[in-house]
């Protein structure tokens, strides 16, 4: 057997959307949901698949493809960001928008659950290739999303530039300025302010509430390692070195990680990041590897990147007090009971990362109503919000003696499970 077929059948992909599966199976059988519900949530309402034909600056045309999934929309319109990355594929879409589902019911936002993305690596496009890519997408979904049927947003590399033009793209092909159509777009065209920050501060939020509960230092002897250093990873790592001093001894990013025992300054990272375009190769810092990351001493750590990095294999060597998760699906079941064993805390994503759906649904609200909410009105808000679900959460799991995991699930189905109750089925 040659070495790359070998690779290969060691290196079974894993499935995010299995993996959802599982934690869906977890919470339905500790609520003894009847098999039909649990059917019914086991799948996607709707897939689309579209390809998209792009001129390049070259004048070639490349082709890319692009997903929206609606998994759900029980408890409102479809609600769920939209990604660009080379790893983009149907399962990662459906796990993320399955995902979505049961984040805006465990924080009890009027919302079902939807991702997107396109399989693509934006960094190899130009600004003007990345427009006419935005605009053919939205044009290729436009007939499934609106601002009572599906309301995208960003995730991993889109942001408030990608959401201007999809919105001004919907914009043209019905006619009138729709600023409902999109959240997390620029606060000149009707953003929220508070947005870009929201995942993150949602996640001090978070960890602030858990540090009440559990007694944990949170200061200047709190050491935390993040894996991802996006939207998320950065201001969570910002906010608590600004807020309760805690130490950031290790980053990574898709490049590589750093470390120092003694503290990294996240600020001077972020400019140092935004000159070379990674965090790689920070002055005063060692290299690691991102299992070095993951498996590191600290107090919190906080998986900000993507899904399926903390496997049974990384679960074994965590030595990480209680994780944080900012990213969505980083955690594999079978990684779970490991974590649970050993004792380890974990604020789950559909919980600890519920901040950046919390702030564009305000920002939804305030674009349908064309009244505006200043900053600390939008913070406010937020950690109301986000500290209803956390204690629902919080208190169930310590009632069931289960993990927080499964009871924000429990939480999630119980509400959709009275909302499909409500409904009934069509016809
Ligand atoms: P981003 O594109 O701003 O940042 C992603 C970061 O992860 C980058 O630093 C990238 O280099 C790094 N990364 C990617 N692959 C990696 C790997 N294999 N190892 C180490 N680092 C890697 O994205 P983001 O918006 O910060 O999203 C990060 C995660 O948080 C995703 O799982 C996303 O779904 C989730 N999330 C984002 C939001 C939001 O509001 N942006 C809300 C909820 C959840």
């Amino acid at each position: 057997m040659g070495e790359k077929m070998k690779n290969n059948s060691i290196k079974k992909e894993i499935s995010a959307y299995d993996n959802a599966m599982k934690q869906l199976k977890i919470a339905a059988d500790k609520l003894k949901l009847s098999e039909g519900i649990y059917e019914y949530l086991s799948h996607c309402a709707r897939i689309y698949i579209v390809s998209l034909p792009v001129v390049m600056d070259d004048g070639e045309i490349d082709v890319f493809t692009g997903y929206r999934v609606q998994h759900n929309d029980v408890l409102g319109p479809c609600k769920g960001g939209i990604r660009y990355a080379t790893t983009v594929n149907l399962d990662e879409v459906k796990a993320l928008a399955f995902w979505m589902s049961i984040k805006t019911a465990v924080v009890g936002l009027p919302y079902g659950g939807a991702k997107g993305g396109v399989t693509v690596d934006p960094r190899k496009l130009s600004k003007k290739e990345l427009e006419r890519l935005t605009r053919r997408y939205t044009s290729a979904i436009i007939r499934m999303i609106g601002p009572h049927k599906d309301i995208p947003a960003p995730d991993m590399n889109t942001n408030k530039q990608i959401m201007a033009w999809f919105m001004d793209t919907y914009s043209m092909d019905v006619g009138e300025t729709t600023l409902g159509v999109v959240t997390g777009k620029p606060v000149e065209l009707g953003g929220s302010l508070g947005r870009e920050e929201a995942t993150g501060r949602g996640l001090l939020y978070v960890i602030e509430k858990m540090h009440e509960k559990k007694g944990f230092k949170l200061d200047e002897n709190c050491t935390v390692a993040v894996q991802g250093f996006g939207n998320v990873g950065s201001t969570v790592a910002i906010l608590l070195y600004e807020e309760h001093n805690c130490k950031i001894i290790a980053i990574s990013d898709i490049k590589g990680g750093i470390y120092n025992p003694d503290g990294i300054d996240p600020i001077k990272l972020k400019e140092h990041e935004q000159k070379t375009g990674s965090v790689v190769n920070f002055p005063g810092t060692k290299s690691i590897t991102n299992k070095e990351l993951l498996q590191m001493e600290c107090d919190l750590l906080i998986p900000a990147a993507k899904e399926n990095q903390i496997t049974e294999e990384i679960a074994k060597g965590i030595k990480a007090k209680m994780i944080v998760e900012g990213a969505n699906g980083p955690t594999l079941t079978e990684a779970d009971k490991i974590l649970d064993k050993k004792g380890i805390n974990v604020i789950p994503d559909i919980l600890a990362n519920a901040g950046g759906v919390t702030v564009s649904y305000f920002e939804w609200v305030q674009g349908l109503e064309n009244y505006f909410w200043d900053l600390e009105r939008v913070r406010s808000e937020l950690k109301r919000i986000l500290l209803i679900a956390f204690d629902r959460v919080y208190d169930l799991a310590e009632k069931e003696k289960v993990n927080m995991r499964t009871a924000a699930y429990m939480v999630a189905v119980s509400r959709l499970a009275k909302a499909i109750e409500l409904r009934g089925i069509f016809p």
